[in-house]
């Protein structure tokens, strides 16, 4: 989940259309004792952090949350151009920071690569493990040979392993495809999941031994044992 912490609508509305759009769960708050706690919850993946909240400010909670040992990544937004605050924002533990006005696709841009900087290096569930910076992957030990798309939709899968995973959402990380209704898309779906389950050596349709199973009428779900 992106959590985003901005007490302005005109900005954290058109802000969380644009992450839903790119596939992002998004919850908004506009208060930092709040973020606080959703942050303890582990649920949030990247912050997104106005520096001028009301009541406590952003560096008030940036400082917070890594004082209680919260490696959660923080985008920093800030109104003001000024060095100095972003030096401040740097040493309250942000990770980056964006001044306002910004673009829409630097912001997302930023998100993005703070996800994959954040992001394990492997991933394992189940007997299949990727090793995500060698792109390399084995089933129980031996290595199997993926194309880069199953590459892709076997780690939105891993990554959310024993979960639902939408088509749409797949459809958005995998094929970078935001209004995916399509059934062009649809079916390359279809057709890179059941070369990917034939490549893990899954077993036939209804087999409860299934590594990846089909949630009718929702998408796809790893099961974790
Ligand atoms: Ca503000």
């Amino acid at each position: 989940m992106v959590l985003l912490a901005e007490d302005d609508p005109a900005i954290a509305e058109p802000l969380s259309r644009a992450l839903h759009r790119e596939g992002y769960q998004v919850r908004v708050v506009a208060d930092g004792h709040e973020v606080l706690d959703l942050a303890a919850d582990g649920e949030v993946n990247v912050l997104v952090l106005d520096l001028g909240l009301p009541g406590m400010d952003g560096l008030e909670v940036c400082r917070r949350l890594r004082t209680s040992g919260s490696e959660i990544p923080v985008l920093m937004l800030t109104a003001r151009t000024d060095e100095v605050d972003f030096v401040v924002g740097l040493d309250a533990g942000a990770d980056d920071y964006v001044a306002k006005p910004f673009r829409l696709a630097e912001l997302l841009a930023r998100i993005r690569a703070l996800l994959r900087r954040r992001a394990p290096e492997t991933l394992e569930v189940a007997g299949v493990r990727m090793d995500l910076g060698a792109r390399m992957v084995t089933v129980d030990g031996g290595e199997i040979q993926l194309a880069n798309k199953e590459f892709e939709l076997l780690r939105v899968l891993l990554q959310r392993a024993g979960q639902v995973v939408s088509r749409d959402e797949i459809l958005a990380e995998v094929w970078n495809d935001l209004d995916a209704k399509t059934s062009k898309t649809s079916k390359t779906l279809d057709m890179h999941m059941s070369w990917l389950r034939r490549k893990l050596g899954d077993a036939g349709n209804r087999s409860p031994e299934r590594r990846i199973a089909t949630v009718r009428g929702v998408g796809f779900r790893f099961n974790a044992d």
